[in-house]
Formats: C-alpha cells, sequence, structure tokens
C-alpha cells in the first residue's frame, strides 16, 4: 500500500472532497464482481471449468453483481485531469498506464473481477456491442498521509474471449445493475 502525500497542507478531509471533485466529472464504467459466495451453474467442479458464453455469470463462474461506478481511464479519453491530480498526491507515479482504471473507494474493485466499458444510453444503461472486458489482475488501495482510503487503481489485463457474446449477456443483464453515486 502507497501513502500519498499532498505537497502542500491541505487536511486529509480536503484531499478527499478534492478526489471526489474530481471523480464526480469523470464517466462511468461498470464493475462486474466476482464475489466468490454463490458458484454458478455453468461451474464444472470436475473440470474445474466455465462457460464463457454463460448468461449468468458472464464466464466468471460465479453469481455476480453489477455495478456502475465513476472512473478514470485512459482507454478512450483524452486530456482528462487525473493525471495532474496523481501528480498533486502520488508524485511517485505520474506515468498512467493504459490499462490502468481509477475508481473511488467504495468501488472496491478486486483481482478477478471484469471492469466493462461501455457506452451508455440516455436511459443510463450500456448500449449493445459497446462493451470491452479488462479483468482485474491486482487492485492497489491508495491510501492519504492519515492513512485514509482515497482511491483505487485497478491494473487490468483486456479479455477477449467469447467478447461478442459476454456483451450480448451483459446486455441482457442491464436491469440488475447498480448505480452508486458520487457524493
Ligand atoms: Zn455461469
Amino acid at each position: 500500500m502507497r501513502r500519498l502525500t499532498k505537497k502542500n497542507h491541505l487536511g486529509s478531509f480536503n484531499l478527499q472532497q478534492e478526489v471526489r471533485d474530481f471523480f464526480s466529472t469523470f464517466p462511468f464504467a461498470l464493475i462486474v464482481k466476482n464475489s466468490q459466495l454463490i458458484r454458478c451453474y455453468c461451474y464444472n467442479p470436475m473440470t474445474r471449468s466455465i462457460d464463457t458464453k454463460c448468461k449468468t455469470c458472464l464466464g466468471t463462474g460465479w453469481i455476480p453483481t453489477i455495478e456502475k461506478h465513476r472512473c478514470w481511464h485512459n482507454i478512450a479519453l483524452r486530456g482528462e485531469s487525473l493525471p495532474h491530480l496523481i501528480k498533486n498526491i502520488d508524485p511517485a507515479n505520474v506515468v498512467v498506464d493504459e490499462r490502468a482504471f481509477y475508481f473511488l473507494p467504495e468501488a472496491s474493485p478486486r483481482i478477478g473481477d471484469y471492469i466493462v466499458v461501455a457506452d451508455f444510453g440516455s436511459d443510463g444503461l450500456p448500449s449493445y456491442h459497446t462493451q470491452q472486458f479488462y479483468r482485474v489482475n491486482y487492485a492497489d488501495p491508495k491510501v492519504d498521509e492519515k492513512n485514509i482510503l482515497t482511491y483505487y487503481k485497478a491494473s487490468t489485463e483486456n479479455d477477449p474471449i467469447d467478447a461478442e457474446i459476454k456483451s450480448f449477456n451483459l446486455y441482457n443483464m442491464k436491469s440488475s445493475i447498480k448505480i452508486v453515486p458520487v457524493y
């Protein structure tokens, strides 16, 4: 866990609020949380295999929860202001990895979750055929100088396996997406 320090002496609360203000302007991404509580019926314990085309678990092998969070990443966006924020609070880590996704603490991404980049329609739900799936390899909690969790950096890799089918299955699950507001 890397500790963040800010060059000026704003208090911890101010830093938290500044980070929230940044995130409130960012677009949304989905996190398909592989909660590891309830096995999906597609899991075969004999072969330990799952169905990557599964309509229920999107190939995670577990009954997922799907959440919609504000997120910064630089796959689809250019010139957004998170690098500036990182430069202020985490100067050793200015280089922004193009497969990294940044979330507020409540998003709590975990290894094995999917982060889904999508276009969202006027109903706030993901449009069909716009999703890209990234599997979380590592989730790094960043804390401020008072040890308060400030944001997460999730390192990912693109998972192209059956992405078209996953996209269709996710589209059909869109009514179960939980939207998490930034307060
Ligand atoms: Zn399944």
